[in-house]
């Protein structure tokens, strides 16, 4: 079974423009993604989803948005309609899409609008994206931390740098660290593994073993596959196989490759890490490609 970790239905660039105006001039090929119609069709999107999905092999996908409008404004649609929309097709495609809640708990009520979410559209985790402005050790989301390890669902959190006006440095690796050692019981995948930053990251993992690094946006360090595959044997010697998960972070990543390419360089793991001198086996495939995922969405 394939499970894309982290997929969305629009990218940030797509939602904001001027945030890609902003990455096209730090020279980012994600920037170039097509504009949104001024009200987009959320059911025809789903559709494509899942036509793309059929057409790479992915079974599931883990549907959610990051809420970004504190710090760059609203969005097409507001934070309740988005994660509405996700619910909503959750419950059109039950066998193919998770939605998880995504919310800036700095928002007044975002615990109780969590639990809403949970209790009546039956998300089943949460996305936070602290560039916006806040550290994720900060007590403000401690609420929403406590609900999350109670009722068993992961946490995934961005990792790693972003584009103008997002702060960086609110998701440097070590900043979850604490997060982790409070909340030892809810499992955080740490998005994108700190991209860069992704030795950071280990090192978190290694010391926490209720963090996950996941490997969607990896798309680009394709361009350098010996640190590529570098990366990920080191991961898997340091934490275990287990912990590391794959997603693809579409559609923002298509200008790199095509979902279908990302997941078949994820099948060939075994004889493209031949050619580069690291072992890879069938199991470790399955395991990064679904089964690990699997295990941490409660579907076994
Ligand atoms: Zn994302």
């Amino acid at each position: 079974m394939i499970i894309d970790i982290h997929r969305h239905l629009w990218s940030l660039f797509e939602r904001f423009p001027r945030v890609a105006d902003i990455a096209a001039r730090a020279g980012n090929p994600m920037a170039k993604s097509e504009r949104l119609p001024l009200v987009p069709d959320w059911e025809e999107t789903g559709e494509k989803l899942i036509a793309e999905m059929d057409d790479s092999g992915v079974d599931i996908s883990v549907i959610f948005m990051a809420d970004y409008a504190l710090r760059l404004g609203d969005g097409i649609f507001s934070a309740e309609g988005e994660n509405r929309i996700h619910v909503e097709l959750m419950r059109r495609y039950p066998d193919r899409l998770i939605a998880y809640f995504g919310i800036d708990p700095r928002r007044p009520g975002a615990a109780d609008s969590l639990q809403r979410a949970v209790d009546e559209g039956g998300v089943r985790g949460l996305k936070m994206h602290p560039t916006v402005g806040y550290f994720p050790h900060d007590r403000v989301a401690y609420p929403l931390y406590e609900i999350c390890q109670a009722r068993g669902l992961p946490v995934t959190f961005h990792s790693g740098p972003m584009p103008s006006p997002l702060y960086s440095r609110f998701t440097e690796p070590f900043q979850f660290d604490d997060v982790a050692a409070d909340f030892p019981d809810m499992n955080i995948v740490l998005a994108h593994s700190g991209q860069d930053h992704w030795p950071e990251a280990l090192s978190v993992a290694r010391s926490k073993p209720n963090v996950y690094l996941e490997l969607s946006m990896w798309q680009p360090k394709w361009q350098y596959p010996d640190e590529f595959l570098f990366a990920i044997d080191r991961m898997r010697n340091t934490i275990g196989i287990e912990r590391i998960l794959w997603g693809s972070d579409f559609p923002g990543l298509r200008p790199y490759m095509s979902l279908k390419e990302w997941t078949d360089l994820f099948r060939r793991l075994p004889s493209l890490g031949e050619e580069y001198g690291y072992r890879f086996d069938d199991g470790d495939v399955d395991a990064l490609l679904g089964g690990n995922s699997a295990r941490l969405l409660d579907l076994t």
